[in-house]
């Protein structure tokens, strides 16, 4: 066994069961991604579009494809061929694209609305209190369904310090489930990261998305 494949049964075997485990893949080789798959990872995740489609071809397992970074519009195209699910959804504009990109090959897209839970000028995400709004607008559309939730949250030194951000982002998610908003199963809390998973699992995430844990620090 490599040192991915020990890793990951370590952490898949700390993980609730109820807890998707999403390998965060960006910068990694193919070969990095088949050694987590095998040692029992189904859920990867991509930041960038070109390099999930290298490793959607060159990868056979059958395993989930979730795009976990920022998705620019020229890109939607590519995007909803590849992926599975989109976890960074935060603007109705990108989602009229989804939608659209969608019709075209059939699909119904599975999107999270990424929560700019830290209130960062600069990050992604929309602010808590559009989340709702956001959502209604989105829920129209007939090829994306909501089920769900992600956040990043903002990055501290004091990894203890992001759990407020995580209650947060919880206590969004339980006032949208008694929404009852159509076409909107809110099913998915995407939060926590190599340093910040166990907090965000304390915390109600039912998906964790690892990274650095798993395959060692990334070369700048
Ligand atoms: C890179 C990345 C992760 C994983 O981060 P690590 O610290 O390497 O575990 C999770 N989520 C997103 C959106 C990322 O870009």
């Amino acid at each position: 066994m490599n040192r991915i494949e020990t890793v990951v049964k370590e952490l898949l075997e700390e993980l609730p069961s109820n807890v998707l485990l999403v390998a965060a893949a960006k910068t990694r080789t193919a070969d990095e991604v088949i050694s987590a798959i095998k040692a029992g990872v189904r859920a990867i995740g991509h930041n960038y579009v070109k390099e999930a489609k290298e490793h959607y071809d060159a990868i056979s397992e059958k395993v989930s494809w979730h795009l976990i970074g920022h998705l620019q519009k020229n890109k939607v195209k590519s995007a909803v061929k590849i992926f599975d699910i989109i976890e960074s959804v935060d603007s109705f504009e990108l989602a009229v694209e989804i939608d659209k990109e969608c019709k075209k090959i059939n699909k119904i897209m599975q999107v999270l609305i990424e929560i700019n839970s830290g209130r960062e000028s600069q990050k992604s995400g929309v602010m808590p209190e559009e989340a709702e709004d956001l959502i209604k607008k989105i829920s129209d559309f007939d090829n994306i369904r909501i089920v769900g939730l992600m956040t990043m949250g903002p990055f501290l030194s004091n990894v203890e310090a992001i759990r407020p951000f995580f209650r947060d982002t919880k206590a969004l998610f339980d006032h949208l489930v008694k929404q009852s908003i159509k076409n909107c199963e809110m099913k998915y809390l995407s939060m926590g990261m190599s340093d910040s998973y166990r907090i965000a699992v304390e915390e109600g995430a039912n998906i964790v998305r690892i990274g650095t844990l798993i395959f060692g620090n990334r070369q700048k």
